[in-house]
């Protein structure tokens, strides 16, 4: 697609955003323009046009994102932009459609899933020539919705809009998100699937990554046996997202690029680990090609140290996707875009290399992620024992993860004392019952840490970059959700700011930091959520 209107493709200051759309130029597109639930064959994506609504309103954007597409607050404020992100119009050169792909759910091959209530703008490239594919979620019905709306309701709308900028600036890779709007009209949700539906007030976010591109984009082709244009969808990605990796005969450039996908699949995973955040949902349609957090579902974050916690009430019962369980989980779904891969190369053993990678990166990233949480410069072989006592502890004890890290940098090493770290317990009966096995544990910790010689305010100094303060709560979301839903949504901003620095000490915001409340421990949208969104 050629761009010919100099008034929006030239690189003036008053310019929206430039287009420039590979995925719907390279990739074969849907003939059928039909708007229903229906299969796609033969094509990567269908053309289908938001849905309109009835009274679009920006209640929030993140400034970093907008200053990545070169917007201004000026640009943003624009109504045919916010018309824009509320799926309403169309800015010159975006182009929308919704991309195909299928995926194992709960380690179940569900066959075609796709965009089913996410819509692409296009290909948005900024003024330092990076990509960025711009995409609404909630904007409407798709031919992938299959009998849901299409849409999104303000809480997990939300909840994904400040996590994902959250995660940015914590230094994990996600999908980000540029806006926020509220659309003016309610969406039917059955929050708990008990037969009680409601109407909720829906939402836009317009999210932003280099790439959507999830395993399941591959998995679905390689099912249905396409194998010409799973080939095209391989070149395409690593032509397009992976420009780094070298040349070479074909088996051994998807190997290589396999390997690529695994090591960002690990170094992703030790990030989640060490945050303690869970994803909730971690299908193969919810994993993405290039490495990113993607699909903010119900998510939550570790308060009391558990590995067995889930916030997905929908996975309650098997707790698949469990905190601890995270990575294990990881590598069984490169497994399936292993299985899925193999199909275009006759040394699909090649592939191996890949998963062997994972386990090796990934191990090798938590030990230093954990070494560096410790206050160690560098991890050694008795460490595993030292952190697995000490997970075991934060078990039985119920202390918080973030509360606990955060303070152990103020441990006096030659004097280690439990007391220091009193605000990580929830309970005051677990304090006192397991107060001397943690000084026994602090004892252990101070030995280790001060062979490892590295000066006292340097060592709190480095703990306090790599253990946030201030992370997205699940009960804090629930706030600001319990507030906007009552036409407050100042809270939203709040958190958006906070979260902006979570390893600085904020004076004045100890509020966002605070553990858990009492209240919030079994309240729906803290502790537990749905996938209804
Ligand atoms: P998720 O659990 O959010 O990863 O979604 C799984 C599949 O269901 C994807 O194909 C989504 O596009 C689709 N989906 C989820 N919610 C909706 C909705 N409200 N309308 C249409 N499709 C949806
Ligand atoms: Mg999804």
């Amino acid at each position: 697609m050629q761009r010919r209107s100099s008034s929006w493709s030239g690189r003036t200051d008053n310019r929206m955003l430039v287009f420039d759309n590979r995925f719907l130029r390279e990739l074969p597109g849907d003939a059928d323009r039909r708007n229903e639930p229906r299969q796609v064959h033969g094509a990567c994506w269908s053309p289908v046009d938001p849905t309109p609504v009835a009274a679009p309103r920006l209640i929030a954007h993140s400034r970093e994102v907008a200053a990545a597409l070169d917007l201004n607050d000026d640009l943003l404020s624009r109504p045919e932009l916010v018309a824009a992100l509320a799926g309403n119009a169309l800015l010159p050169g975006m182009a929308t459609y919704a991309s195909c792909y299928g995926g194992h759910q709960f380690g179940h091959w569900v066959g075609q899933l796709g965009d089913g209530r996410a819509i692409l703008l296009g290909e948005a490239i900024n003024r330092r020539g990076e990509r960025f594919e711009l995409q609404l979620k909630g904007a409407g019905p798709t031919p992938y919705s299959r009998r849901a709306d299409g849409r999104a309701v303000l809480r997990s709308s939300i909840r994904e809009f400040l996590c994902s900028e959250a995660m940015h600036h914590l230094g994990i890779p996600t999908t980000r998100a540029l806006s926020l709007v509220a659309t003016g009209e309610t969406v039917v949700r059955d929050m708990f699937y008990d037969g009680h539906p409601v109407d909720e007030p829906g939402a836009i976010v317009c999210r932003v990554a280099p790439s959507f591109t999830r395993f399941g984009h591959f998995e679905l082709l390689a099912a249905r046996g396409d194998q010409a244009l799973l080939q095209r969808l391989v070149d395409f990605t690593i032509a397009r997202d992976f420009p780094e990796l070298p040349a070479g005969r074909p088996e051994e450039r998807l190997a290589a690029w396999f390997v690529e996908i695994c090591q960002r699949t690990a170094r992703l995973l030790a990030h989640w680990m060490r945050v303690g955040f869970v994803h909730g949902v971690m299908n193969t349609d919810n994993m993405s090609i290039i490495g990113l957090t993607i699909d903010y579902g119900p998510y939550g974050w570790v308060d009391n140290f558990d590995p067995g916690w889930t916030p997905n009430t929908t996975d309650a019962a098997s707790r698949r996707y469990c905190f601890a369980r995270q990575p294990a989980i990881a590598h069984w779904n490169l497994e399936r875009l292993a299985d899925a891969l193999s199909t275009l190369t006759p040394a699909a053993s090649d592939l191996a290399a890949g998963l062997e990678r994972y386990d090796q990166v990934y191990a090798g990233e938590f030990c230093a992620a954990f070494a560096a949480k410790l206050g160690l410069r560098a991890w050694q072989h008795d460490d595993a024992q030292l952190l697995e006592d000490l997970f075991e502890l934060m078990r039985l004890a119920e202390i918080d993860m973030t509360e606990f890290f955060r303070g152990l940098a103020q441990v006096d090493l030659e004097r280690p004392d439990s007391a220091t770290l009193q605000a990580a317990f929830y309970r005051a009966d677990l304090a006192q019952r397991f107060a001397s096995d943690l000084t026994r544990w602090l004892a252990r910790y101070a030995a280790r840490a001060r062979q490892d010689g590295q000066p006292a305010a340097q060592r709190a100094a480095a703990m306090n970059r790599v253990n946030p303060r201030y992370v997205l709560r699940n009960y804090l979301a629930q706030q600001a959700i319990d507030r906007a839903e009552q036409g407050d949504e100042q809270m939203i901003h709040e958190l958006l700011e906070v979260l902006r620095q979570p390893y600085d000490e904020q004076p004045g915001r100890q509020a966002f930091s605070a553990k858990r409340p009492d209240w919030a421990r079994h309240r729906a949208g803290c502790s537990m959520l749905s996938c209804s969104s």
